[in-house]
């Protein structure tokens, strides 16, 4: 029997090394806090050209591309519940907007090496978690019939980690479902297969898997178990640890029920509550799935990746 102790420093041991050898080959910059990078060129491009992949390997479902910024309004964020359910990912924004009086004790408070973040208070935006959460807003009142979003985006959770293919801000790419709750599970089931087929083209050792979100506390696992009952979230999963772990998530597909329809008050013709689907790729783990799998050197990669991935025309 393996000694779990062990197993856990094997582990951290191997993402220390990949995390250096990305670093090493200058791909990624350390950007100073755990799961914090800069992208060089050439990692910046693979990204785009992974986005690109996704994107195109999808155009016939005539997706509407929409980008939103990495903040969006609070009340908005309060809406979706996602304090509820992750509050350890959460990031919120804080601002100033006291005195000259406040300014001066806050000024002298960090002069003297103190706490100086009580004299700032919440702002009316939070950061984004997912990049579907600008979007169900908009979609508020009555829709004409099924519609698809394509999003793309830079998303924040805080969950640092000497992981390289855990970050704390990262791009994600997603096709969106809203609407009929029938095609809205059809949509998970065929689209998630495809993405699938797409990943493993790259040349990846991917599988599909039911999986369950990181809910928070004792609740949180009681809905984790329910998701994974309902199999309302599959995970494309590549491993990049080999048996140390169960492999990572580079990619998903979310059933939301008619969770973001009824919330935000987004409604089919028959007045009932649009039901939501999203298809979401990691773009830095896809990224790094593919640096671990073709090797650091990314332009000595296999040609008909490469080609797969080439730059639109
Ligand atoms: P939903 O819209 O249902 O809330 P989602 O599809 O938008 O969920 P997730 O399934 O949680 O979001 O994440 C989508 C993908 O983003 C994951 O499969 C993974 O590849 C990537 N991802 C998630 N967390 C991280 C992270 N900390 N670092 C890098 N990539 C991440
Ligand atoms: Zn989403």
């Amino acid at each position: 029997m393996t000694d779990m102790s062990d197993d856990r420093t094997a582990l951290d041991r191997a993402r220390d090394d990949f995390r250096a050898e990305v670093l090493d080959a200058g791909l990624l910059v350390d950007a100073g806090e755990p799961g914090l990078y800069g992208r060089s060129g050439v990692f910046d491009d693979l990204v785009d050209r992974i986005a690109a992949f996704a994107s195109t390997g999808f155009a016939e479902l005539g997706a509407e591309r929409l980008r939103f910024a990495p903040v969006f309004p609070r009340r908005e964020f309060e809406r979706t519940d996602y304090i509820v359910s992750f509050p350890h990912l959460t990031g919120t924004i804080n601002g100033f907007v006291g005195s000259e009086a406040d300014h001066k004790s806050l000024v002298t408070a960090r002069a003297a090496g103190e706490a100086w973040d009580s004299w700032l208070s919440p702002a009316e935006t939070a950061l984004v978690p997912a990049v579907c959460h600008p979007l169900y807003e908009r979609l508020s009142g009555t829709i004409p019939g099924d519609r698809v979003y394509d999003l793309r985006g830079f998303c924040f959770r805080h969950e640092p980690s000497n992981d390289p293919m855990r970050l704390q801000a990262f791009r994600m790419q997603e096709l969106v479902f809203v609407g009929d709750p029938d095609a809205a599970h059809e949509f998970r089931t065929v689209q998630c297969e495809r993405q699938l087929r797409g990943l493993v083209e790259l040349g990846l050792d991917a599988r599909l898997q039911p999986a369950n979100d990181p809910f928070f506390g004792r609740t949180g696992r009681f809905l984790a178990r329910n998701q994974l009952a309902d199999e309302a979230k599959l995970e494309v999963i590549v491993p990049i640890y080999g048996d140390l772990d169960e492999g990572t998530a580079v990619a998903s597909g979310n059933r939301h029920g008619e969770h973001f329809g009824d919330t935000f008050g987004i409604l089919l013709p028959d007045g009932s509550a649009a039901h939501s689907t999203c298809l979401g790729w990691g773009l830095e783990r896809i990224a790094l799935a593919l640096i671990r799998t073709h090797g650091v050197d990314v332009a000595a990669w296999p040609a008909d990746v490469t080609r797969l991935l080439a730059p639109a025309p």
